[in-house]
């Protein structure tokens, strides 16, 4: 958790505030959405009052005629003969005032007659007659009257002989003034609408207030112009005409290119002439105030909102770019540009998946004592080395087949074939064109690569990465066997040497601490003075719990790996001149000693000074100790070999170059390195083609040496035969069975004791 806050903080931090942000900015639209509905709802609800007070106003004016008719009856009404009627009706226009322009004239209903002002018989006009038969106050529906403009008839009953209905006929103004307070004024009520229509009980308008440049009203006709124009939904347009039609009131909000209104109808009914006002509001133009506050907060919220997705993305691309930089900086590997482990591990997955049926290896390619490269030609020399190999497995790579580039000059393949034999030539071809590298100073160093290999078992399931253990498995024991071989199978690996391996490091520091490992004695026997010429001192590892010894060739190539043995060298030395102090204070003959010295441990930076001190520590003389140096070493590193050896002489000690003849044997070895003695490694006693090839090339090498000036001892001498044969051919020295074999310390003592007492 902890590793995770510190590499991830930041953008935790950044991620919890931006989703913080999205929240707010959430809860900011839901609060504005919620204000801006009940906003609409509060605009329609002031555009339902603009049109209730229209309805209001009307209402009133009808009131008012009625109130008129109403007076104008009681004067009908008192009068006690006809006469005094047709005065009182005369006497109509001076009561209603001669000034009122809305009035246009009267008519009156007697005995089913419809009677004019000059109470002559009159045909009247269908809607006046139809008030005949209404029984309490009534008007009519608007008609054109003569040449005047719509009106309508205002009636009442009567109660008089000569008047059984009154009908006072106005101009369409009477009711509609509540449009116009004045003709060039519109009223408060109108004057917030779209368009305020006052309509005739059919559909025509007769009065309309425009005041918004929206819709053009290009028709007289509400039902089938306006609303036709205006509504697009037939449901709405049916609900909006059934109002009309049914002469009710009623509102219906409308959304018409994104924008709302509410279309209300107010019905005057029956007693109003049934005359209808149709009003549009925009519902933005109810509170303007409120709306644009409204808006300027979408639009702060819009522009927070962008600024917001664009950070998020920012962030967002920058850390997917810096991903991609760490996934680059993962997957290649910038000195050589070619593919890391990691891209290796994953690209093999997909070419293992994608090609069920092929056979595959995976296969370590390394150079060869690349740290001695490093450390003897320098940095530049061993990025030249990798370079140059590099370059021929990239270019030997075919489709479906990848590599990369591990450590320590290995590179790791994965390549496909048909027969084992195509593969190991394939790979023979590598090496060989590897060894070709023109660049060392050294003309007869020669770079050498060596392949560890792991045959996928595709019937076994796996993951790259146990795949990888193999391989490396294959390299670490590949690694201990060293020159042995340029091409290492895993086959060759046995699971048991592998569970071994981590026996032995899982032991080795307590059997050290432990005293387990004990040293051996094996005496050498010098022909000329046919007496013991010292002897090799060879480790042992005590296995107290099994009571036996576990043979050096067992540890030591482990050890040589997880570089134990250079603790394990010491000791060695350590203790055999302990011994030789021993010897001294208890009356055994001192011989020298020869001491084995690993490849790693003369690589040590202070190798010479520890073998120097604890040569001084226990007063050894000088000649005493020969350190033994293997022939493989000394070939991969004789330079550097040549100047410890020159710092080894100083000290006193004897240098010998141990197990000739089984590597590479080359005479470069013996032209520089100035050593004081060879082992011939047991090869050269070994059968060869026939006695006579065989003697003559002991003959050729031992010459050669003794030439040189050096000791020569052969190893291994087991039979009297071979012992015979060298002591004539002028060998110096021989260690081997026949002589004595390796013995403990108690043992050595007793067999110099009683055979070569001084
Ligand atoms: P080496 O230095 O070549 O030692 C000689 C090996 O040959 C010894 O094997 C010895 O037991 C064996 N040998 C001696 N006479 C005969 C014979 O007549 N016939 C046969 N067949 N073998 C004979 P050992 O003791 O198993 O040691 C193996 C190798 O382990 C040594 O080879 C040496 O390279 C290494 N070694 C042993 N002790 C040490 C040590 O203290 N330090 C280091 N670095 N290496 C050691
Ligand atoms: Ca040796
Ligand atoms: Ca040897």
């Amino acid at each position: 958790m902890k590793i995770f806050l510190s590499k991830h903080g930041k953008e935790l931090i950044l991620g919890v505030i931006i989703l913080v942000c999205f929240i707010c900015l959430i809860n900011v639209v839901a609060h504005v959405q919620n204000y801006t509905s009940s906003l609409d709802t509060q605009s329609v609800e002031k555009a339902s009052f603009y049109a209730y007070a229209q309805k209001a106003r009307l209402n009133n004016n009808v009131e008012r005629l009625y109130d008129m008719a109403k007076v104008i009856r009681h004067s009908i009404e008192v009068c006690r003969d006809y006469e005094s009627m047709q005065n009182a009706v005369r006497a109509v226009p001076d009561i209603i005032g001669r000034d009122n322009a809305d009035y246009v004239g009267l008519c009156y209903f007697h005995n089913g007659q419809l009677y004019d002002s000059d109470f002559e018989k009159y045909a009247g006009y269908p809607e006046l007659l139809a008030l005949e038969t209404a029984e309490e106050d009534a008007t009519s529906n608007l008609f054109q009257y003569k040449d005047r403009i719509m009106s309508i008839g205002v009636s009442v009953p009567v109660e008089s002989p000569y008047m059984d209905r009154l009908v006072l006929i106005y101009g369409r103004t009477a009711l509609s003034d509540f449009m116009y307070d004045d003709p060039s004024q519109v009223t408060e009520s109108c004057r917030y609408s779209v368009f305020t229509l006052f309509c005739k009980h059919d559909g025509v308008i007769l009065e309309r207030v425009v005041n918004r440049d929206i819709f053009r009203i290009s028709t007289e006709a509400v039902q089938e112009g306006v609303l036709r124009d205006l509504i697009t939904g037939n449901s709405d347009y049916k609900t909006a005409t059934q109002f009309i039609n049914t002469g009710t009131s009623g509102s219906l909000e409308l959304h018409i290119d994104g924008v709302s209104y509410v279309l209300i109808v107010e019905s005057m009914g029956a007693q109003s002439g049934n005359v209808f006002v149709l009003n549009l509001f925009r519902l933005s133009d109810m509170y303007l105030d409120g709306y644009n506050l409204v808006n300027l907060i979408w639009g702060t919220l819009c522009v927070f909102f962008a600024l917001l997705v664009i950070l998020s993305i920012y962030l967002l691309v920058s850390q997917l770019s810096m991903h991609r930089k760490i996934f680059d900086l993962s997957t290649i590997n910038k000195q050589l540009n070619c593919p890391t482990l990691v891209k290796f591990e994953r690209d093999a997955g997909e070419i293992l998946t994608a090609n069920k049926a092929t056979r595959f290896a995976i296969i370590i390619a390394r150079f060869k004592n690349f740290s001695y490269i490093n450390e003897r030609f320098g940095e530049d020399m061993s990025l030249a080395v990798l370079k140059y190999g590099n370059n021929i497995i990239k270019g030997s790579l075919s489709l479906s087949e990848t590599y990369a580039y591990g450590s320590d000059g290995e590179f790791y393949l994965l390549f496909h074939y048909r027969e084992q034999k195509t593969l190991v030539d394939r790979l023979n071809g590598l090496c060989q064109r590897v060894a070709k590298f023109p660049d060392f100073d050294d003309k007869n160093y020669k770079l050498d690569m060596v392949m560890d290999v792991y045959e996928i078992e595709r019937d076994v399931n796996q993951s790259v990465q146990m795949m990888l253990n193999k391989v490396v498995t294959v390299r670490n024991m590949a690694i201990n066997n060293a020159g042995a071989k340029n091409i290492t199978f895993y086959t060759e690996i046995s699971r048991d040497t592998y569970l071994k391996k981590a026996e032995i490091e899982g032991t080795m520091e307590q059997a050290l601490r432990d005293a387990e490992f004990h040293i051996f004695y094996q005496p050498k026997f010098n022909f000329e003075r046919k007496t013991v010429d010292g002897s090799e001192i060879l480790v042992r590892w005590f296995d107290a719990k099994n009571d036996r010894y576990r043979q050096p060739d067992v540890f030591l190539p482990i050890f040589e790996e997880n570089g134990f043995i250079v603790k394990m060298d010491h000791f060695v030395f350590f203790k055999a001149c302990e011994n030789v102090i021993y010897c001294q204070n208890n009356g055994v003959p001192v011989y020298p000693i020869s001491v084995n010295v690993s490849r790693v441990t003369v690589m040590q930076q202070d190798f010479v000074e520890y073998y120097t001190r604890i040569k001084q520590k226990f007063n050894i003389p000088n000649g005493f100790v020969t350190l033994e140096f293997t022939e493989s070493f000394a070939y991969e590193n004789y330079e550097y070999l040549a100047t410890m050896v020159d710092q080894l002489h100083r000290a006193g000690f004897i240098c010998s170059l141990d197990d000739f003849g089984t590597g590479y044997s080359s005479y470069n070895i013996l032209k520089t390195l100035d050593m004081d003695e060879i082992k011939l490694d047991r090869f050269f006693i070994g059968k060869g083609l026939s006695d006579e090839r065989d003697r003559v090339i002991l003959d050729g090498v031992i010459k050669m040496i003794k030439n040189l000036g050096m000791k020569v001892t052969q190893e291994g001498v087991e039979t009297k035969e071979d012992y015979e044969k060298l002591h004539k051919l002028g060998c110096d020295t021989i260690q081997g069975y026949y002589f004595a074999k390796p013995m403990k310390f108690v043992h050595y003592c007793e067999f110099v004791a009683t055979n070569f007492p001084k």
